[in-house]
């Protein structure tokens, strides 16, 4: 609690701070007189939580204050789902919102059309397909993210859940806590991460930090991506690289997935695509939820085709009860919150005040960190068959 305290955001000198006047300006530069208003999804503490957790209600991120200096009013809840939630009724007449992929507000395309003032929609953290990327465009909304706040975060969470599942940790914890002591049981399906084959579906950010992770294991990498990666880059990580994820997956072990989702990548893990796994492959996948049908994949570990299936992404989120990956065997799964570290908090919070400050002053944003604008899709990773380069 007190190390996180005395890392206050003020004196991050990441950007100049709040000038004396608020000069109201979009980031497409046009002034306005509409009232400026944020509202932002975040999720509540336990009640004896640490206030200053940045990436919930009580913390909003650390911008109150930077945000009413300007005379911004800013709303923070964590009752997001719904047309009576707090957050449909506040974004009506709101120039940004923010979300989180952890706790997301989905921002669809009915919610769109209730907020004419809508100007922005912020991720803070990684992945905004929690907005309805097409219903932003057609109303010029700008949806933008903080690039990299959380892929290391991320990349360690796959590679802890690849040998949580291939050292059959669970099962074994379990037996510790309910007084029991067999070994064969464990023993009978626990396996070394080494000589294995493990490839990722994309080979961005994540992707790329999860193949560098796995190097000194002295495993067979093997990965697919839209965009290659450099022949020096793949001689470093001496990974085989496959033109489409059909191709890899009978390859692999373990496949761990780390591609957006978006159009292409939606439900892409069917039954056809499990069948075409190495019988007994284990999953790994902290991208989405969505990636999957959830019902395949419940079946193919079910019958064993996936022998055991880890990650923290799920659709919806919050997940129901009842949704099936909570009760099918052999999975590795927490509630989404790989990105969402004290450490990746801070600079996503950091990274959304970036991005207010500049809306709020008139500047360009980061380009890598703008996934539509002006009208359309911009960023390379939710657009196939743009080879402008890869992101690393
Ligand atoms: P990135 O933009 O750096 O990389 C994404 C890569 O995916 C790009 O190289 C792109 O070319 C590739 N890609 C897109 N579609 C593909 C496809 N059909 N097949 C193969 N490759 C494809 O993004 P990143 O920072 O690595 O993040 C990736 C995703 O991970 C995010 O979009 C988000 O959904 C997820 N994520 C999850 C968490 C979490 O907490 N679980 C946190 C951050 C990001």
């Amino acid at each position: 609690g007190r190390a996180l305290r005395r890392v206050p955001l003020q004196r991050v000198p990441f950007h100049l701070r709040p000038c004396a006047l608020p000069s109201f300006h979009s980031s497409r530069g046009f002034a306005t007189n509409v009232k400026q208003k944020v509202v932002c999804a975040l999720y509540d503490p336990p009640a004896d939580a640490n206030p200053a957790v940045l990436g919930s209600t009580t913390g909003e991120l650390g911008i109150r204050k930077f945000l009413e200096d300007r005379g911004v009013e800013y709303i923070v809840t964590a009752d997001k789902d719904g047309p009576n939630s707090v957050f449909a009724k506040e974004m009506k007449d709101a120039t940004v919102v923010i979300s989180q992929p952890f706790w997301p507000a989905y921002i669809t395309a009915d919610r769109i059309a209730t907020a004419p003032n809508l100007k922005m929609a912020i991720t803070a953290g990684v992945g905004s397909d929690h907005v309805d990327l097409q219903a932003a465009c057609d109303n010029n909304i700008t949806v933008i993210e903080v690039t990299g706040s959380n892929v290391v975060s991320v990349a360690e969470h796959v590679v802890m859940t690849m040998l949580i599942l291939m050292r059959n940790f669970i099962p074994a914890y379990n037996k510790v806590i309910t007084g029991k002591w067999d070994i064969a049981d464990i023993a009978s399906n626990t396996f070394d991460l080494e000589g294995k084959s493990i490839g990722t579906v994309a080979a961005g950010r994540i992707g790329y930090r999860v193949l560098q992770r796995l190097k000194p294991f002295n495993v067979d990498l093997h990965y697919t991506d839209y965009n290659r990666l450099s022949p020096e880059q793949e001689k470093e990580l001496g990974a085989t690289y496959h033109e489409t994820v059909e191709d890899m997956v009978g390859h692999c072990d373990i496949i761990t997935i780390n591609c957006p989702l978006h159009p292409q990548t939606e439900h892409m893990f069917n039954t056809a695509l499990l069948n075409k796994c190495k019988k007994g492959a284990y999953i790994v996948n902290t991208a989405r939820g969505k990636i999957m049908v959830a019902e395949d994949l419940a079946a193919a570990c079910e019958s064993g085709q996936i022998r055991g299936y880890g990650g923290d992404v799920w659709f919806p989120q919050p997940a129901p009860v009842d949704h099936p990956w909570r009760s099918m065997p052999n999975h590795a799964m927490t509630p989404h919150v790989s990105g969402t570290s004290i450490d990746a908090q801070i600079r996503y919070a950091h990274g959304t005040e970036e991005i207010l400050q500049r809306f709020f002053d008139g500047e360009e944003q980061r380009k890598e960190y703008l996934i539509a604008d002006g009208g359309k899709i911009v960023s390379p990773a939710y657009s196939q068959g743009n080879t402008t380069g890869g992101s690393h």
